[in-house]
């Protein structure tokens, strides 16, 4: 999506080799009209499934979600990474690692929110190692609802998240796809690749 990618160049903070701040639009800041094209990019990539169900996880998948979720015209469910008080029903959990926090969360959903007969998309805002996805991965099919595929805002394609959940049969739509970060840079999986045509 090249809006998207326009606005990774311009306002992405590269921290390290594997991680890409972008407070300003899309973590702590955010911007709705962006929010409002990738959720209607998400929507048309996914249109003809038939999904009836948004998951995420809170917080910053909650955005781009909530927005697939308004063109989609489904409700968004988000896991909870700490049990809510009011949380007390029946609860589907996994534990997901934290790639950027270096712990562990069990995350839940309430069993009164996801079916059998939900069809569902997932949503984040980044895809790393892909715990956080598996995890709902995990949820979706504890629910025994269908997964139609996982939409992810940025994907960081060096790291290995990306391959495993395709190696499990599993569609994924990233809108921007990341090479590499180690220059200090953001080199997107398309410059790359013109780069090494030009070779
Ligand atoms: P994974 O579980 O795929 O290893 O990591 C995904 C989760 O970690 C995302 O939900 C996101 O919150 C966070 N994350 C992973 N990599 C980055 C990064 O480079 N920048 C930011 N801001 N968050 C990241």
């Amino acid at each position: 999506m090249k809006r998207l990618e326009t606005r990774i160049k311009q306002d992405g903070i590269v921290l390290s080799a594997n991680v890409l701040k972008v407070d300003s639009f899309l973590n702590h800041q955010i911007d709705p009209q962006l929010m409002q094209e990738i959720g209607q990019e998400f929507a048309s990539r996914f249109s003809t499934e038939g999904i009836t169900k948004i998951v995420t996880i809170e917080s910053s998948g909650i955005a781009p979600a909530v927005m697939a979720g308004l063109f989609l015209q489904v409700p968004v469910v988000f896991a909870r990474k700490r049990k809510s008080l009011t949380l007390s029903e029946d609860l589907l959990t996994a534990s997901v690692y934290s790639f950027t926090k270096k712990e562990t969360n069990e995350i839940s959903i309430s069993k009164k929110y996801l079916h059998e007969d939900d069809k569902v998309l997932i949503i984040d805002d980044f895809l790393a190692n892909g715990q956080a996805a598996l995890g709902l991965v995990d949820i979706v099919y504890q629910s025994r609802a269908n997964l139609a595929g996982i939409g992810i805002v940025i994907e960081k394609s060096f790291q290995e998240g990306a391959t495993k959940l395709k190696n499990l049969g599993i569609r994924v739509e990233s809108l921007a796809r990341i090479a590499d970060l180690s220059s200090g840079e953001v080199v997107f999986i398309k410059e790359r690749a013109m780069e090494e045509l030009a070779k």
